[in-house]
C-alpha cells in the first residue's frame, strides 16, 4: 500500500514535468515495448523486421489496426499459453465476471458499435497504474500526501454506473481494484438496467460518480427532480466511453454544480487519458501511452486541426501489444497551455468517432457529414431530452426527437437550428431533414451504447473512387496541410 502511494503520488510529478523530460520516459518505455514484441511476438516480429529496438522513431513503425490483431491473434499476443479460442470461451461465460483469464490477466472485448469488437487480454498489474492514474491525475482533487492520508480515514466512495453487465473494458477494469488501492477506496458498480439504481446510489451517498455521458444525463434529471441527492458529498463526475455533448455537459454540471471531468480512452488503452479538472478536455497520459492525431494517411495534423483518426500506443501492456494502433476517432489537440497546471498535452475536443459521420453525394462524388451538424442544432434545443440522426436515403436524413417530461416540441425553433447548422457547413439544399417526435429513445439492444447517428446505408461502395476531400471539413485531411512540422500530440517534444 505504501509503494501503491508512494508510486501514484510520483505518478502525478511527471504532469508537471518539462516536456523533454516526459519525452524521455515516453521514448524509454516505447524502446522496450518494441524490444518485448519483437522478441516474443511472431507478428511483431515479422512485422518489424529490420528494426532495431535501440535505435528507430515511432514512425519508422507502420501502424496496426484491429482487423490485423485479431486475424493474428494467437501470433500476436506475447504469451503462447493465451489463444484466443479460449479466451472467447472464456468472455462467453457471464460466469467469469469478476474474474481472472488463465488466473492472471483481465479479460475484456470492446462493444460491438464501432464493427467487430476487439479482444483484450492485460496483466493484472495494469489495474494498479490505472488506479494510481485515476486517484491522482483524474482527481479532482490536488493529491498530496496529506489527501492520501485523509483518504485512509475517510475513503473516498467511487459509484460507476455503466449501461448493462458483461465484459466491457470500463467495466472490467474497476472489477479488479488491486489489493494496495482498496483502503483508499470504497467501489459501488450499478448497470443502469439495475431495477433500484437511485435508491442505491442516495444510500451510498458517492463522493465520485462515474459513467457514461447518456447515463450521467439521465441521473442529471432524477438529481434535477429530486430523487437523486447527492449534494453535499459528491465532489467529482466523471464522463466515461461516449461523447459528452456541450448539452449533456451543461446539464450534469447544472444539476450537480460540479465541473465534468471529461475521460477519454479506448479500450485498448484505458489509461490514455485522464479528463481535467478545470477545463473541458482531458490531459494525455504521455508516460504510459501515445496519441497520435493523424490524417487519414497517417500523416500528422497540426494541433487545434481535428485528425481523422488516431494512433493509439499502450506503453504498459506487453501481453498484447498495441503499437500505433488505428482508432476512428475524430480528436483535436488544444493549442493553448492548461489552466490546471498540468503539462501533459491536452485534447480539447473529441468530435465523435468516424462512424459518427455520414456519407453524402453531391455532383457525382461524395463527401462527409459530421453528426456536429445535427448535435450542434440540438445543444439550442432545451426541451429534448435526447434526438437520433437516421439517414434514410444517400442524401435524406430523419431526425427522431424525444422530448422531456411535461414540455412541448418547439419546431419551428429546431428547424431554424438545423437549417443554421446545415448552411453553416454549406449543406444548405443539397440534403433534406425531417424531424419526427416519438415517445422513447434508446440504447442499441444489441451493444447497450446509445447511437445517436444511425445509417442503415452505410457509406457507398464506391467511396474511395469517388472521394471528394473538402478542407473546410474535419475527416480526411489534404496533403499540404501537416508539412509545417506539427508537434505530434502525446509526444511532447525530442
Ligand atoms: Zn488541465
Amino acid at each position: 500500500m505504501i509503494r501503491f502511494t508512494v508510486r501514484s503520488l510520483s505518478m502525478n510529478r511527471v504532469s508537471r514535468m518539462p516536456e523533454d523530460r516526459v519525452a524521455a520516459l515516453q521514448r524509454r518505455r516505447l524502446r522496450a515495448l518494441v524490444g518485448h514484441a519483437i522478441q516474443h511476438s511472431a507478428f511483431y516480429r515479422e512485422r518489424y523486421r529490420g528494426i532495431d529496438p535501440d535505435r528507430f522513431e515511432l514512425e519508422d513503425l507502420a501502424p496496426t489496426s484491429k482487423g490485423e490483431l485479431m486475424a493474428h491473434f494467437d501470433r500476436v499476443v506475447t504469451d503462447p499459453e493465451i489463444r484466443r479460442a479460449d479466451l472467447e470461451r472464456f468472455l462467453d461465460d457471464p460466469n467469469n465476471e469478476g474474474t481472472l483469464f488463465r488466473g492472471k490477466y483481465i479479460a475484456s472485448h470492446t462493444s460491438g458499435s464501432q464493427g467487430q469488437p476487439m479482444l483484450i487480454v492485460q496483466d493484472r498489474g495494469l489495474s494498479e497504474l490505472m488506479f494510481g492514474l485515476q486517484m491522482t491525475r483524474g482527481n479532482a482533487r490536488k493529491p498530496t500526501p496529506l489527501e492520501a492520508a485523509r483518504r485512509l480515514c475517510s475513503p473516498a466512495r467511487l459509484a460507476v454506473v455503466t449501461l448493462k453487465r458483461g465484459f466491457y473494458p470500463s467495466a472490467t477494469v474497476f472489477q479488479a481494484i488491486p489489493a494496495a488501492a482498496r483502503p483508499f477506496l470504497r467501489l459501488l458498480w450499478l448497470s443502469q438496467t439495475d431495477p433500484d439504481v437511485i435508491d442505491r446510489l442516495n444510500a451510498f451517498r458517492p463522493t465520485a460518480l462515474t459513467g457514461y455521458a447518456g447515463v450521467l444525463e439521465e441521473l442529471a434529471l432524477e438529481a434535477e427532480s429530486g430523487r437523486l441527492r447527492l449534494s453535499p458529498e459528491l465532489q467529482q463526475v466523471v464522463s466515461n466511453s461516449e461523447v459528452l455533448t456541450d448539452r449533456a455537459r451543461a446539464r450534469i454540471q447544472a444539476a450537480f454544480g460540479l465541473h465534468v471531468m471529461n475521460n477519454y480512452a479506448t479500450g485498448e488503452c484505458t489509461f490514455l487519458s485522464n479528463g481535467c479538472r478545470t477545463d473541458p478536455g482531458a490531459h494525455v497520459n504521455a508516460d504510459w501511452a501515445i496519441l497520435e492525431v493523424v490524417d487519414a494517411d497517417n500523416r500528422p495534423v497540426p494541433v487545434g486541426t481535428p485528425g481523422a483518426k488516431v494512433l493509439i500506443t499502450n506503453l504498459a501492456n506487453r501481453t498484447l501489444p498495441f503499437i500505433r494502433y488505428e482508432v476512428g476517432d475524430v480528436v483535436t489537440m488544444a493549442t493553448s497551455p492548461c489552466r490546471c497546471g498540468s503539462r501533459l498535452p491536452r485534447i480539447e475536443r473529441i468530435d465523435g468517432r468516424t462512424a459518427d459521420t455520414f456519407w453524402i453525394e453531391e455532383g457525382g462524388r461524395y463527401r462527409q457529414l459530421i453528426s456536429s451538424v445535427f448535435k450542434n442544432a440540438f445543444d439550442y434545443a432545451r426541451e429534448v431530452r435526447e434526438w437520433q440522426a437516421v439517414q434514410v436515403e444517400r442524401n435524406r436524413f430523419s431526425v427522431r426527437v424525444e422530448v422531456l417530461p411535461g414540455q412541448e416540441l418547439d419546431r419551428e425553433h429546431l428547424r431554424r437550428a438545423l437549417d443554421r447548422q446545415l448552411e453553416l457547413y454549406r449543406f444548405q439544399g443539397l440534403v433534406s431533414v425531417e424531424v419526427e417526435r416519438v415517445d422513447r429513445l434508446g440504447p442499441d439492444p444489441e451493444t447497450g451504447k446509445f447511437r445517436r447517428i444511425v445509417s442503415p446505408i452505410g457509406p457507398p461502395k464506391d467511396l474511395e473512387q469517388r472521394l471528394r476531400v473538402d478542407p473546410a471539413h474535419p475527416g480526411p485531411i489534404p496533403s499540404g496541410v501537416t508539412s509545417r512540422g506539427p508537434r505530434r500530440a502525446g509526444s511532447p517534444g525530442r
